[in-house]
């Protein structure tokens, strides 16, 4: 099998711990006052990256990818030490506040300038915003195949194919590469960074770009040019304590009435 070039598209997320905190004045996620990292379920991702590479024999590559602020780079840190090989950093004031549409359109231009890849991984949902919709977007502004919610994936020279597990079906979808692949947390188990990881990554080569270093037109992106934008923000409640049943030997029948009375059965 020939090597080949990966990029692996990884969001850096406050973290799900801490509690999350917004802008007030406009109701933006405050991304960079908080804990933030590597979302988790972009993590299955990269790990089927490494896994593709390291079958496909020598002379593959693994490339990272993140837009975001400055604590960003956390993300591509974290990447690298679990094996990428490089990582790029889309750094800009202009993308604060950026719908789907505008970040897609920044990875896809990110991507176009690193050149030279087979396969886009990307996670099937952020930890935060959770739309879902990224690497859809991605693999039209790429015009390229997409195979989404992948539980398995199996390079074969340029043919992919892949299982993707639904609630009433098993689906086997293939495309030619180049492509772009979303993959569940079904499909891997993540390594951890080993301490060697963590050294090598040290001297692992992360590039830095504005929009102009990709071509893409400030007016394009963020807050300003969202197609959809969140109007007001309010705590969830906290949660109730619920109804707790004491069993007196009636507990099962208590338990289907309730059931029953929520509708659940
Ligand atoms: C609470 C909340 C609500 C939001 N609501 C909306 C909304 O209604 N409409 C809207 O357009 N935007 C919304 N956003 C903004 C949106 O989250 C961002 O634009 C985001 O970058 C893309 O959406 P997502 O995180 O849902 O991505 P998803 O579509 O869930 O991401 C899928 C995959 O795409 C890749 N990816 C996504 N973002 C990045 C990134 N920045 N860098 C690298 N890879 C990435 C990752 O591989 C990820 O696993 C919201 C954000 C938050 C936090």
């Amino acid at each position: 099998m020939s090597p080949m070039k990966i990029v692996v598209c990884v969001k850096h997320v406050p973290d799900a711990a801490a509690s999350r905190r917004f802008d007030d004045s406009d109701h933006t996620v405050d991304r960079a006052g908080v804990d933030g990292l590597l979302s988790e379920l972009d993590e299955y991702a990269l790990e089927e990256a490494l896994k593709i590479r390291d079958t496909a024999g020598d002379g593959g590559e693994v490339v990272v990818l993140t837009v975001g602020p400055e604590p960003a780079s956390d993300a591509v840190r974290k990447s690298l030490q679990m094996g990428a090989d490089s990582g790029v950093h889309v750094v800009d004031g202009a993308i604060a506040g950026s719908d789907a549409l505008a970040t897609s359109q920044v990875l896809a231009r990110a991507i176009d300038r690193i050149g030279g890849w087979d396969l886009v991984l990307c996670g099937m949902a952020s930890t935060d915003g959770s739309m879902g919709v990224v690497p859809a977007m991605l693999a039209e502004r790429l015009s390229v195949p997409q195979l989404t919610y992948a539980a398995e994936v199996v390079v074969d020279g340029t043919q992919v194919t892949v299982r993707r597990d639904g609630d009433l079906a098993t689906e086997t979808v293939e495309a030619e590469a180049p492509l772009v692949i979303s993959v569940t947390d079904q499909i891997n188990e993540p390594r951890y960074p080993s301490f060697k990881g963590i050294m090598a990554a040290k001297k692992k080569p992360v590039d830095r770009w504005s929009l102009a270093d990709i071509g893409v037109d400030p007016a394009d992106v963020g807050l300003s040019a969202a197609w959809s934008v969140v109007a007001s923000t309010e705590a969830r409640p906290p949660r109730s304590q619920g109804e707790v049943v004491i069993d007196e030997g009636d507990g099962a029948g208590r338990l289907v009435d309730y059931l029953v009375g929520q509708k659940f059965v």
